[in-house]
């Protein structure tokens, strides 16, 4: 039987990972390694029951308790905090769904792939932070990563058989998320309720959050540049309201593969939870008569720096992709506490990324995951400080 273990399991990606381990058959067809959650204790207790989990793992030990209790009799163990999660990725499973979110998830996925277990990676902020150094450990120990970004499921399913070296770009779909169609002047005004009514998606708080101000678009970017190895100028995004192209690889000889599909992130876990067959999978197929039109557009830059930001991490490299994410995860703390406003998000990180500049470091390979994690740290504190000089509280 294939042993799995599910990071951020009680998280939207982590939900729709159990369900689809549910429906091909739970604990008769899987034997459930580790499961770990935040602080929804009761739905992790839950589904650890019902998957008959090894270990469940919440994020705080301010929970422990309520977590060994509601696991009481079930012979599952209980677990909290941040080591205790990295110490289940040290379990052997040979498929690990990678679903915490933020910089949180950089370490347990980097555990897992030190055991060789196929990592099926939602937390882009992994190879946003640390790209080339997670890449490195997996070819080290002949792991590998499939990539579970909906964009990156379909660039990697565009890819297959094909040379990579064929490849002339990447062509990125982005929804344009909640405040797409708003007049520019009102962006600034944008509140946390606005930016949660993604028109197509149904995520987590945050990853929404950054679809409407492309953050997560930029992250993605970043992402494709790392994992498949492209250059910064092959890699375009292209505002395509419908979202149901979710990626395209245009080739040399002009072809363009694109990846279709209703919005259901259960395309792209589900495809690698079966990787490299396919399976039938519970999506909604797409009835292209009714859909009739797919409509296109250029993001307006004006509206999203994330992306011109995005830009400039590629170029620097380094650990600039490390101060950008960490950055970014303060200035949205910042955000959906009401603290700052929308656009002003952008504003805290670019100046994030020239407060750490003389930090960076050379490109690549001279940098290892301690650099990583206290570069995280470094550029939560400036971003912090300059957030707090943003509202006014210095
Ligand atoms: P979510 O907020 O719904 O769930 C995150 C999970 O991580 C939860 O289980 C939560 O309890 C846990 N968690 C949060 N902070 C933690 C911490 N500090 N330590 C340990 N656990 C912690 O997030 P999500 O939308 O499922 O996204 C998860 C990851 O997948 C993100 O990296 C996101 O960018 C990526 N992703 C999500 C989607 C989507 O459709 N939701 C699509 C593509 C990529
Ligand atoms: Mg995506």
């Amino acid at each position: 039987m294939r042993r799995v273990s599910i990071f951020g399991a009680t998280g939207s990606v982590g939900e729709q990972t159990v369900d689809l381990i549910q429906r091909a058959g739970g604990p008769q067809a899987f034997q459930v390694v580790a499961l770990t959650g935040g602080r929804n204790i009761a739905r992790l207790a839950e589904m650890a029951r019902d998957l008959r989990a090894e270990v469940a793992v919440c994020a705080d030990p301010a929970n422990l308790a309520e977590l060994r209790e509601t696991l009481a009799g079930s012979g599952i163990q209980a677990a909290a905090g941040p080591e205790a999660i990295a110490d289940a990725a040290d379990r052997p499973a040979d498929w690990v769904m990678s679903a915490i979110v933020g910089a949180a998830g950089l370490v347990p996925g980097f555990q897992a792939l030190r055991h060789g277990a196929t990592l099926a990676l939602a937390n882009k902020e992994s190879l946003v932070t640390a790209g080339p150094l997670l890449m490195a450990e997996a070819a080290a120990h002949g792991a590998r990563i499939l990539p579970v970004d909906s964009e990156h499921s379909a660039i990697f399913q565009a890819l297959v058989g094909e040379d990579i070296a064929a490849v002339e770009r990447i062509i990125l779909t982005a929804s344009g998320g909640a405040l797409r169609d708003w007049p520019l002047e009102a962006l600034a005004k944008a509140s946390v309720k606005d930016t949660l009514a993604h028109p197509n998606w149904a995520m987590g708080q945050r990853i929404t959050i950054d679809s409407a101000s492309m953050f997560n678009k930029a992250l993605e970017v970043i992402e494709t540049r790392e994992f498949f190895c492209v250059t910064p100028d092959q890699i375009e995004v292209i505002l395509h309201p419908e979202s149901l192209i979710h990626s395209m690889v245009g080739y040399r000889d002009g072809a363009i593969m694109a990846h279709l599909g209703t919005p259901d992130m259960r395309h792209a876990i589900g495809y690698a939870l079966n990787w490299p067959r396919r399976e039938a999978l519970p999506v909604a197929r797409l009835d292209l008569a009714q859909v009739a039109t797919l409509t296109f557009r250029a993001p307006d830059l004006r509206r999203y720096p994330a992306l011109r930001l995005a830009r400039e991490v590629m170029a620097r490299r380094g650990l600039s992709g490390a101060a950008f994410n960490a950055a970014k995860e303060v200035a949205l703390d910042h955000f959906m506490a009401g603290r700052i406003g929308f656009m002003a998000m952008a504003g805290v990180v670019e100046a994030t990324l020239a407060a750490v500049d003389g930090d960076i470091g050379p490109e690549i390979g001279t940098f290892a995951l301690e650099d990583v994690l206290a570069m995280d740290h470094l550029a939560r504190t400036r971003a912090g400080e300059i957030a707090r000089k943003v509202i006014g509280e210095d």
